[in-house]
């Protein structure tokens, strides 16, 4: 392909970009770095090793051996799936072709154009995909950090925590409390403490009757508020409390040291607390100066691609995303809709339209789902919402149940799309 006819197609990829992204000529094989294998991440890199047909050498930098999903971590707290099978490892990327780093990527050199990592090395890369997912801003609840989470986790990157949480809820003395502090609009899956809350409710119910759950939130009102309180009181009559900021959950400070939070300047002890804090991009996003003011990564709409350097995209959790609820699903497709213009900035191959989705699900109780979802397109500068689907409050048995298999199935696949 002579150069004019490959500018040309970079420039078509690019239709809509902040920034234009310069070209990448005279080597054989251009050069991707992905840092971090999780939904948005892994499956970029799979993607671009598969259809990039050896074109492209692919490289994903990931400390741990096997991820540990989020989604579907609240089942296992709820006692209805085993810890293994929410981990996968990472061969079904290797088979595709990608190189994966078992490290940390500590820094950025976007001058250089390197990824510098924890155990010294570096990596040059052409084109950037930044996937770290969520860090959780400082001081959001007063008392807690992340030094604290050994003793009130907040389980909100699956692993460790999410055994440590489990270990707590197993622990719960008789008639005890467990306590809750949501997270601050945006953050990662909009339903999932709500999940969390039906699926510890759940497993209480059979083990600890007479404990109690008490969720402070600092939001007015929750998504799917109504589907999860009419089964909360279907399910776990009389178990579960919820402060909103009617009643002092503006005000909440925590003590690990004595397991006690303060609502409203009202101490409370309890037996098992979990901070769900605000949060934020990953830090190797905030280090490498993708991210703005509100604390994530703006990104071209028509590619994902970082609105502050063009050879960079940001995926997932980090990502400014508009319309679309941060989750595993919209990371996913992020990923298709980069991978295509990333293989098109470096092969002058043609970009299809972009288009995204997105579904979450929510159990609460075994056999009884609810979803919500919908399409997304680039609109008005952002990713915006073209079509919304969500469960109904009166449905039947029948279609709670099959909301439950279908979102079994979704587990299955999503998990073999990204894996591989
Ligand atoms: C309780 C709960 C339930 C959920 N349920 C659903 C659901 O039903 N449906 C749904 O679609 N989504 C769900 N989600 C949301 C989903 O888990 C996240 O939105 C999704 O994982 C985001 O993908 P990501 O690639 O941005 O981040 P992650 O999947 O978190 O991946 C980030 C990866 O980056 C790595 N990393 C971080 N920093 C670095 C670095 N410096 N160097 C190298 N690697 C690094 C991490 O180790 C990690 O593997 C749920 C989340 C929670 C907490």
């Amino acid at each position: 392909m002579g150069l004019a006819r490959r500018h040309f197609m970079i420039s078509v990829a690019c239709a809509g970009a902040a920034l234009a992204a310069p070209a990448v000529h005279g080597r054989a094989r251009a050069k991707v770095v992905v840092v971090g294998g999780g939904a948005g991440g892994a499956s970029v890199a799979r993607k671009i090793a598969v259809d990039a047909t050896g074109q492209i050498d692919v490289t994903l930098v990931e400390p741990n051996a096997l991820h540990t999903t989020c989604y579907f971590s609240n089942l296992y707290l709820g006692g209805l799936r085993s810890f293994e099978s929410l981990q996968h490892g990472y061969d079904g990327l290797t088979r595709a072709g990608v190189d994966i780093v078992p490290d940390f990527a500590v820094t950025i050199d976007r001058e250089k154009r390197r990824v510098v990592l924890a155990g010294g090395g570096h990596l040059p890369y052409d084109r950037l995909v930044v996937a770290p997912g969520i860090d959780f801003v400082e001081d959001a609840v007063p008392g807690w950090s992340p030094a604290a989470a050994d003793v009130m986790p907040h389980a909100y990157k699956a692993g460790p925590q999410t055994i440590l949480l489990q270990k707590m809820i197993e622990a719960l003395p008789q008639g005890g409390t467990f306590a809750m502090i949501a997270p601050p609009e945006p953050y990662r899956c909009p339903p999932g403490p709500y999940e969390r809350v039906s699926m510890i409710a759940h497993y209480l119910k059979g083990a600890n009757p007479t404990a109690k759950i008490i969720i402070v939130d600092p939001k007015a009102a929750f998504t799917l508020q109504k589907l999860f309180e009419d089964a909360w009181l279907k399910y776990y009559d009389g178990m579960i409390e919820w402060i909103g900021p009617d009643f002092g959950s503006r005000d909440v400070s925590v003590s690990p040291g004595t397991m006690e939070i303060s609502i409203d300047g009202e101490a409370m002890k309890v037996d098992c607390c979990n901070v769900i804090p605000a949060q934020r991009a990953g830090t190797i996003a905030q280090l490498a100066e993708l991210t703005d003011q509100s604390g994530w990564a703006p990104v071209d709409p028509f590619s994902m691609r970082s609105r502050i350097d063009g050879r960079v995209f940001v995926l997932g959790d980090s990502a400014q995303q508009g319309d679309m609820p941060k989750s595993a699903t919209s990371a996913h497709s992020q990923a298709q809709v980069a991978a295509s213009v990333i293989i098109g900035d470096l092969t002058g191959r043609a970009v299809p339209e972009p288009m995204y989705s997105n579904a979450c699900w929510s159990a609460l109780a075994p056999g009884d789902s609810v979803k919500d979802g919908g399409t997304y397109k680039p609109a008005g500068g952002k990713i915006s919402s073209i079509e919304k689907y969500v469960s109904q409050a009166d449905e039947d048995t029948a279609t709670r149940t099959a909301t439950y298999q279908e979102s079994l199935d979704w587990y299955h696949t999503i998990t073999a799309q990204i894996f591989g």
